[in-house]
């Protein structure tokens, strides 16, 4: 998906490209030593502690079903985008895809 809520905006500079995933799918190797997590409130954004790359989000009420961030997938082939988060919050630099379900808010 692609978020354009603010927080994403602010932190990844445009939009943020993600993919929801499972968290029972997920394997991180001591998870904490390498990552911090970022409270928003409604959600939190997890970082590198080494590079300080945005890793992940995940809604305070879905922590089961973080997002990561694409840009840092070593392999992304198969991904496809599925829809559009927070379309009413897009800069008007972004043309939002066709195709896909644009949301006023996530998924
Ligand atoms: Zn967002």
């Amino acid at each position: 998906m692609q978020c354009h809520c603010e927080n994403c905006r602010r932190l990844s500079g445009n939009f943020v490209a993600a993919c929801r995933v499972d968290a029972r799918d997920m394997i991180i190797d001591d998870a904490d030593d390498q990552m911090t997590w970022y409270d928003v409130g409604y959600a939190e954004y997890a970082f590198c502690r080494r590079c300080g790359s945005t890793l992940m989000f995940r809604a305070v009420d879905r922590r089961d079903n973080p997002s990561l961030m694409v840009g840092t997938l070593d392999d992304a082939k198969g991904l496809g985008l599925k829809s559009v988060w927070f379309a009413d919050e897009a800069q008007e630099h972004n043309t939002l895809p066709a195709g896909v379900p644009h949301h006023d808010g996530n998924a």
